[in-house]
């Protein structure tokens, strides 16, 4: 038997079942905040409170310029739109907000509340987001701040189950180079998963290669390695090939982000193009190490904002599998057995 370490305390691997391995549930993103367009309409939208769905047109367009869109802060916004998810078969959700606002206690809440177990990260994001401490820690510090919080957890005993995520730039900072080196170290001390936001903005570059070369420098294991925000790079099929060859788990977790980010001139890829991508990966034998995920930390990404919500993978995407030739059982198993392999922690740690 393998244990998980949720907010609510250790459960047995058999009890994870459909688990979304990237997720959001408190967060707040806001060292992505761009300027919005010069123009009249931006300038009054980007100054909202909050989005609306007559406006969510354009936050679809602008999603960086709206301070709200970019922080996810209600506990009960939480609660309801995990009800689909739970309605829908999901049982456990990997939360990776780390240093970016993570709150133990609201998860521990949301996880009684809906019934649905939460897994909590730790470690450090991209360097526009970090605590000016990482800059002064030592590898050695940042590790042990890690491990702290899987094998103790915070003052009421709510332990972090999975190392991340944790944040690439690029070029990747000298300091996201410390906090990598760090990941490795907790994950020999505590067999916790590493879970990679990589340079997903930059999509001609090897930044998971990159991250692979020095967590293993530095002795991780990396078929517990999770490289996420892999499907900014579908473009480039033969980088997640040589992903997945040096061991690491390829992470499309970005389905139902169908919006363009105008502000960085980037564009995902959409919906159509990654369900595709998967269902390659499967034909070619790779369906055993995928995951599938929506990250959602943009507001507009919740139903109540008129986004697809916490649910839309398993309403909306398996289906979408199934007509480029994944059978539900694959689908499933992709989003029950594969987390179960990868997100355990050492019995006894
Ligand atoms: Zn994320």
């Amino acid at each position: 038997m393998s244990i998980v370490r949720t907010v609510l305390g250790d459960i047995e691997d058999a009890d994870l079942g459909v688990t979304l391995s990237h997720e959001h549930l408190i967060c707040d993103s806001r060292m992505w905040q761009a300027p919005p367009p010069d123009d009249d309409l931006g300038r009054q939208l980007a100054a909202t409170k909050e989005p609306t769905l007559d406006t969510l047109w354009w936050h679809r367009q602008f999603p960086n310029s709206n301070a709200s869109v970019l922080v996810l802060e209600d506990e009960q916004t939480a609660i309801q739109e995990l009800a689909e998810f739970a309605r829908l078969g999901g049982r456990s959700l990997v939360e990776l907000t780390c240093a970016m606002g993570r709150d133990l206690g609201a998860l521990r809440r949301i996880s009684l509340a809906t019934g649905i177990n939460i897994i909590a990260g730790t470690g450090h994001y991209i360097a526009a987001s970090h605590d000016p401490q990482v800059a002064t820690s030592t590898v050695g510090q940042l590790a042990d701040a890690m491990v702290s919080d899987i094998l103790e957890g915070d003052p009421d005993g709510t332990k972090c189950g999975v190392i991340g995520e944790l944040g690439l730039s690029w070029p990747i900072h000298h300091d996201e180079l410390k906090v990598l080196r760090a990941g490795a170290r907790a994950q020999a001390a505590t067999g916790a998963a590493i879970s990679i936001h990589t340079a997903a903005h930059a999509v001609d570059e090897d930044s998971a290669l990159v991250a692979a070369d020095v967590l293993e420098a530095e002795g991780a294991d990396l078929s517990r390695v999770v490289m996420g925000h892999l499907d900014t790079s579908l473009h480039r099929p033969e980088y997640h090939r040589a992903v997945l060859s040096r061991g690491c788990l390829v992470q499309y977790d970005l389905f139902g982000h169908e919006f363009f980010e105008s502000e960085n001139s980037f564009q995902s890829f959409g919906d159509t193009e990654t369900v595709r991508a998967a269902a390659k990966l499967v034909s070619d034998g790779w369906a055993s190490r995928i995951l599938l995920s929506h990250d959602i930390c943009y507001k507009i990404q919740l139903q109540k904002y008129g986004g697809y919500g916490y649910g839309h993978i398993l309403r909306n995407i398996v289906p979408r599998l199934r007509l480029c030739g994944v059978s539900e059982e694959v689908s499933y198993s992709i989003l029950r057995d594969n987390p179960r392999q990868v997100f355990t922690v050492t019995d006894g740690a």
